[in-house]
């Protein structure tokens, strides 16, 4: 299932709507280089079999790679350090 919730970078202070987890088609992957969050079918297969850190998929906004591992960003500052608000991730 997926979740969403407001997060707040502790770096520059920006408030913003961040959705994570999965569903039953689809996961989202955060992009290692801007932190874009993307959904990525995976026909209810485990994306990137037993590799945690696998890439899965490219981002559309920067070309950079979705990876499993990589957290949500600011979209200001693309900082990781954030302060998430209710409604906290949940992974299955
Ligand atoms: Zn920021
Ligand atoms: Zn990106």
């Amino acid at each position: 299932m997926g979740q969403a919730g407001k997060a707040t970078c502790r770096a520059c202070g920006h408030g913003f709507w961040l959705s994570a987890g999965g569903g039953f088609a689809a996961q989202i992957v955060f992009c290692e280089d801007c932190g874009r969050g993307e959904s990525v079918f995976h026909n209810q297969q485990r994306l990137g079999g037993d590799d945690p850190s696998a890439i899965v998929g490219t981002c559309p906004r920067c070309q950079g790679s979705l990876r499993l591992d990589a957290p949500p960003r600011c979209p200001r500052c693309r900082s990781d350090d954030l302060a998430q608000g209710p409604g906290e991730m949940l992974w299955d």
